[in-house]
Formats: structure tokens, C-alpha cells, sequence
């Protein structure tokens, strides 16, 4: 029986079935999720005969890290063997990839949710893997765990994960929600729901379903486009999902008082930088409240699109600021060793990253 991902009740119903009192179960979270213990033998909060029995009949799966890269600015981006899924076609062995981020009082540690995705957004590079498979709720939350436990010497009081990896969250909702349920509980990870977001292409059903759970992250939506011409042409989700859709279920999302919905815009030189997209942009994003947008200059790599250039930035941002809306340009982490927003996947089609140390 494999552990990792399992919930509090989920171990306590394994603990009755091996005929160990349920609250043992607890303890096991308690040792997995909040002290990050891994190694049974180390668990010192259950009994020893326990220990020697999990030993024998559970495991806990960390995946292996195949390598890291290490970013001039501190970003480490790791690469991680995963097993063959015991899913359809998921037979071969894959790997897939997370960043760690540190920065002033915090850390910010990007995760994926899926091998490859099945998406086919035109400027992303992990659509070119197509999907390989859905990664398991265990497989999600040992990209936090890993990273906080190889890291715990200089971690800052506060960490943000941000589900913007490989892979589309809400196409693989339960594993995802099952992880980012323990990562939220406050006897689990214990990280605020302030501080994890959920990025989506815009799957309807998906912000939804997400709408209706008690516990869940904060929702960003992947915009890229202000109109359904040019996000068709971006993003072909957008001809299931059309904007007019996809901004009403943005319309019914119910906020909590302190949160705001995300839009995320990739600036891509020449093709959605200009100030018509963001007047555009203005007139879509009017009828919502409490809204903000993170503009992302294009990191320059494989694909056919073009930086834009700091003046175009700036004034789509001038422009979306004096009609109300926030909106604060971001740059990624980690370009010089590929972890940058887009070019997950580089690694694993074959380029290597030229600056970095690898170790
Ligand atoms: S941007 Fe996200 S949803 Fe689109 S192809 Fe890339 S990983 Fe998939």
C-alpha cells in the first residue's frame, strides 16, 4: 500500500484494517505531512512493532530526482523519474518537472499535475508531449514535500505553491483536489489557501466542479487573448469553451472576501501585445469583480513567437491600470535553466539547459 497522498481518514481506515487502533492513522499523517518523515523507522510517534509492520506491508514513494538544475537567481528546477501509470496507455516510465522559487520571506515551488497535457496551447512547450498521464495525488504532493525537505536549512516563513506546471489541473480534478486538500489542512502541509493557486486553460466543467468544494486553492485563469479569434488561434480549448462561457462561469465563481480571480496573459511580441488587445481586455474583464492580471512577457526558446518589447509591456499595463484593473508584470524565474513560464518540457524533448549548474 502506498502512502503518500493518502488522507487522514484514508490512513486511519488502512491502521483498523491491519487490526491497529484508527488513530494511528493520524499519526502517520501527522509524520508524513507536517514533519515530512518519510522513512518508517523514523516515524518515532508510533510504536516500533508498528514501524516494523509498516515496513513489511506499506510504502512511501518519494520520486527519484534524476537531476536539478540550479538558476543564477536561486530557482532550482527539478526533474523527477515517475513509474509507468496504471492507467491505459500510460505503460512507460515518464519523468516530469517542478521549480522551487525562493525570494524575500518566502518561497514559491511550481508544480505539475499532469505528464504532459493534452491541451495543445500554441506557445507552450509541454504541449508538444501531448498527455502522457495523470500523476496520482502521492505524485503531486512529493513536488512540495521534496523540494521543502531538501531545502529546510534556509526556508522563509512562508511558502506559495502555484499549480502551473505540466499538465491541466482540472482535467485531473480528483487527485489534484485530494492533494491540495492536505496541502490546505492546517495539520496536513498547513499552507494558507491564500497562498496556492489553481491555474486553468479554461475548463468550464472543471471551475464549475471547483466552485462547489468546501476547501480549494485560488483560481487563475490562463487568458492569453482578448478575443475568441485570437485565443482560438492560441488556445484551441477556447472553440469548446468560448470566452462568452468561460467569463460566465468566471461571473457565478463564488469569491471568498479576501480573494480575487487571476487572469494570466502571455505577452507575445507582435501578436497580442498591442494596446487594442488591451482595451479589449479592458471591456472583458468590466462586468467582473474583483479581478487582477499578471502579465507574463514570452520567454524566448523553441517556439515561432517573439519577446515583446518593455514599452508595449508597460503600456498594457498603463492601460488596464487607469480603467481599474491591477495589473503587475511578471517575469519568470529560472530562464537560464528552462524553468521559466512555457518551457517545461524542454528538458524532457531533448535540450539542454546552457548556463546552469546541473547537479
Ligand atoms: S499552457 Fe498549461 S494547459 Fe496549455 S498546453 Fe501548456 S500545460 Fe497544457
Amino acid at each position: 500500500m502506498e502512502l503518500l497522498g493518502k488522507s487522514k481518514e484514508e490512513l486511519r481506515a488502512f491502521c483498523a484494517a491491519l487490526g491497529e487502533p484508527a488513530y494511528r492513522g493520524g499519526q502517520i499523517y501527522h509524520a508524513l505531512y507536517a514533519e515530512r518523515e518519510f522513512e518508517f523507522a523514523r516515524m518515532t510517534n508510533l510504536p516500533a512493532a508498528l514501524r516494523a509492520r509498516l515496513a513489511k506491508e506499506a510504502r512511501v514513494t518519494l520520486p527519484e530526482v534524476k537531476r536539478r538544475f540550479a538558476s543564477v537567481d536561486r530557482s532550482v528546477r527539478y526533474l523527477l523519474a515517475l513509474p509507468p501509470g496504471e492507467e491505459k496507455g500510460a505503460a512507460k516510465a515518464t519523468s516530469v518537472e517542478s521549480v522551487f522559487m525562493p525570494s524575500e520571506g518566502r518561497q514559491t515551488i511550481c508544480i505539475s499535475t499532469q505528464a504532459g497535457c493534452a491541451v495543445d496551447c500554441h506557445f507552450c512547450l509541454t504541449a508538444q508531449l501531448g498527455l502522457i498521464r495523470n500523476l496520482s495525488a502521492g505524485e503531486i504532493l512529493a513536488q512540495v514535500l521534496l523540494p521543502l525537505e531538501e531545502q529546510k536549512t534556509q526556508l522563509a516563513p512562508q511558502t506559495n505553491v502555484v499549480l502551473m506546471g505540466q499538465g491541466e489541473p482540472l482535467l485531473n480534478f480528483e487527485p489534484v483536489m485530494a492533494a491540495v486538500r492536505i496541502m490546505l489542512d492546517p495539520e496536513g502541509l498547513g499552507i494558507s489557501p491564500k497562498h496556492v493557486t489553481l491555474s486553468t486553460s479554461g475548463i468550464v466543467p472543471g471551475i464549475e466542479r471547483l466552485a462547489q468544494e468546501r476547501v480549494r486553492p485560488k483560481l487563475a485563469i490562463s487568458l492569453n487573448a482578448s478575443n475568441d479569434e485570437q485565443r482560438d488561434a492560441l488556445m484551441p480549448i477556447n472553440k469548446k469553451y468560448p470566452l462568452n462561457v468561460l467569463l460566465e462561469a468566471c461571473k457565478s465563481y463564488p469569491l471568498r472576501p479576501w480573494e480575487h480571480l487571476t487572469f494570466e496573459y502571455v505577452v507575445l511580441g507582435g501578436v497580442n501585445d498591442l494596446p487594442e488587445d488591451a482595451r479589449r481586455m479592458v471591456r472583458l474583464l468590466a462586468p467582473l469583480k474583483s479581478v487582477k492580471v499578471n502579465l507574463i512577457p514570452w520567454n524566448p526558446g523553441e517556439l515561432p513567437y517573439q519577446e515583446p518589447s518593455a514599452e508595449r509591456i508597460e503600456e498594457f499595463r498603463r492601460i488596464l491600470n487607469d480603467k481599474g484593473i491591477p495589473a503587475f508584470v511578471r517575469y519568470s524565474r529560472g530562464r537560464d535553466v528552462m524553468a521559466a513560464c512555457g518551457q517545461l518540457a524542454l528538458l524532457q524533448i531533448g535540450h539542454q539547459p546552457s548556463t546552469s549548474s546541473v547537479f
